[in-house]
């Protein structure tokens, strides 16, 4: 290595120090005059923009069993089954109107696998399954993470 070589190195650290330490200082400056940019989390939250997908719910009392939530689903975290209503009950009527033919009988979801592309919602025909703004349900255990909302307790 020639002497104009080190020289070469020499200069590129200093250009890239020099770079760096100018975000810093922008930032510092920043923060420091216009107050923080981050929040004290989770002592402090913020607010949810309008139309973030949460954790799923399913209110099940106006679930028709349609399954076409989990039809839409591209990563078959939805799992659903039903039997037949007895003829002799009286039938149920759902929010819109819709006649229950089918007793739901389990309806999880494996949240570990939703990717939040809010498919299933749009889909659901009694709007009875939708995104909350609910983020904070992280769990030790993977089992934790599906939801079974006809025994659903949070
Ligand atoms: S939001 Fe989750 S559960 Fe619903 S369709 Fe998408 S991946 Fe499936
Ligand atoms: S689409 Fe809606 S009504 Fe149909 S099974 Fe799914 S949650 Fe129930």
């Amino acid at each position: 290595m020639t002497f104009t070589d080190y020289l070469e190195i020499l200069k590129d650290i200093v250009v890239s120090t020099a770079k760096g330490m100018a975000i810093t200082w922008r930032t510092f400056v920043k923060v420091t005059t216009k107050g923080a940019i981050t929040i004290q989390y989770p002592e402090m939250r913020d607010q949810i923009p309008l139309g973030s997908r949460g954790l799923l719910f399913n209110d099940v009392e106006d679930c028709i069993s349609c399954k076409q939530c989990a039809a839409a689903c591209p990563v078959d975290c939805i799992h659903i089954e039903a039997d037949k209503k007895d003829a002799s009950v009286a039938p149920d009527f759902t929010k819109g109107g819709v006649r229950k033919t089918l007793d739901l009988k389990r309806f999880e979801i494996d949240i570990s696998l939703c990717c939040y592309c809010g498919l299933c919602s749009a889909a659901c025909p009694t709007d009875c399954l939708y995104h909350t703004k609910e983020y904070e349900y992280s769990v030790y255990e993977r089992d934790k993470h599906i939801m079974d909302y006809l025994n659903y307790q949070r």
